[in-house]
């Protein structure tokens, strides 16, 4: 069975021009509207598919799926079918919305199943159990390893052996939409002797993508580069907020702690990586060779437009970086053999954020760190005012698509507003 929509597969659903959500992409999330439940949707145009009410019509198979996958308040219960069943839930979906499929279309009760995705309100689409955040853009290490330690030895004697992560924080991954307050915290003034406590100085967002892992293998067990996509059901975007001057000072020796824990914020729709094969793309040459445990076939990275935004209180956004996740030079596959080598089991659910993702060109950096180096460029805005990391009122937002041979699919945007310190 093919778990791809073909190119020339034309929906019945009006589908605006330069819409994330072509039949094409598909993406999973879980929404709810007035008077009724959590359910799990696809979106489609400016509609989402309420799956329980399709379900309720007959139009989902009751042998494979159970109402409980799709009534249900995160999408853990219908991942943990695994690669083989949700892919082909949404091939069906497909075939349901496709030009000259009449079952769905033909229903009395449409209204009840294909809602405007303007009157729901998007929910954390997934429990996520664990969360890991790895390290794997070269831009992004080079550019922090020149300024906080020595620009002839940017990176790390390890970073081009290991695709360096750590554990973050799971409890604290919320929506797009959801207000972010400034943290609080120790902070050490450059010439100061002693550390100072208060709110965050230096606010930072992080441009990152996250996937979505399925069940693993038992513990002990490893997941191969060339078995990881059947272990990762698809992708979101994930703004991983940082307090730079809480980091610099608590760093050392066992990495970041309170400085990236307290906020990240993803995108509604889970994009699969059914939908995303198509715009695989060659990653960086890797040198020195890597270990045979890290190696891989085929192309592994993805060619996905990134773009952040900052919108001040009452102004318009600024558009402030254009990158993209091809950028990464360890790819998704590898972060999940390298985390599953040593036997840690994954399960449905989980989280692994790429790192912050930054090009070659300063104007594709994924960090204020990084595009007001440090701050010593402040960036200017559409306002006229001027930003070297966010500040209170500011809304941050982060959008991604994937668009090749005219056909595109996109994971729409998290946007997220920070707020003074309590
Ligand atoms: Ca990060």
């Amino acid at each position: 069975m093919s778990n791809t929509i073909g190119p020339d597969t034309k929906t019945w659903v009006e589908v605006p021009t330069n819409s994330d959500f072509t039949i094409h992409n598909l993406p999973f999330g879980i929404f709810s509207q007035s008077g009724k439940s959590k359910r799990a949707g696809i979106a489609i145009g400016n509609k989402v598919v309420d799956l329980a009410a399709l379900y309720d019509a007959g139009l989902i198979d009751k042998n494979a799926y159970k109402k409980e996958h799709f009534e249900c308040e995160v999408l853990n219960p219908f991942m943990k079918l695994g690669k083989q069943a949700t892919s082909k839930l949404r091939i069906r979906i497909a075939e349901l919305l496709e030009s000259t499929n009449s079952e769905l279309r033909s229903l009395p009760n449409i209204s009840d199943i294909l809602i405007d995705q303007s009157a729901v309100t998007m929910h954390l689409p997934v429990s996520v159990g664990d969360y890991t955040d790895f390290y794997s853009s070269e831009d992004h290490a080079r550019n922090v390893g020149t300024m906080f330690r020595d620009p002839n030895n940017a990176l790390l004697p390890n970073w081009k052996h290991i695709p360096v992560g750590y554990h973050g924080r799971s409890s604290s991954i919320v929506i797009s939409g959801t207000p972010i307050h400034r943290p609080k915290g120790q902070q050490k003034p450059k010439d100061a002797d002693q550390p100072v406590f208060g709110p965050c100085k230096l606010l930072d967002f992080e441009l990152e993508m996250a996937f979505v892992t399925f069940d693993g293998k038992p513990m002990g067990q490893s997941i191969s580069t060339a078995e990881a996509e059947d272990y990762i059901f698809g992708m979101v975007i994930f703004n991983d907020w940082s307090a730079r001057d809480i980091q610099t000072w608590e760093y050392v020796p066992l990495g970041p702690f309170l400085a990236k824990n307290f906020a990240s914020s993803i995108s509604p729709w889970i994009v699969t990586m059914d939908a995303l094969s198509e715009y695989k793309v060659a990653g960086a040459k890797q040198e020195p060779k890597v270990f045979p445990y890290l190696d891989y076939d085929g192309d592994k990275n993805i060619d996905i437009n990134l773009e952040v935004a900052i919108e001040p209180e009452g102004s318009a956004e600024t558009v402030v970086s254009r990158s993209n996740y091809r950028y990464m030079y360890w790819n998704y596959a590898q972060q999940l053999a390298h985390h599953t080598i040593n036997g840690c089991p994954i399960k449905a659910g989980d989280m692994m954020a790429s790192g912050t993702i930054s090009g070659p060109e300063p104007s594709s950096y994924g960090s204020m760190l990084e595009l007001s180096w440090r701050g010593t460029k402040p960036i200017k805005m559409n306002d006229g005012s001027e930003r070297k990391f966010i500040q209170d009122n500011d809304t941050v937002i982060m959008r991604a698509f994937a668009e090749k041979n005219g056909i595109r699919i996109g994971f729409g945007e998290v946007r997220s507003k920070l707020l003074p310190a309590l």
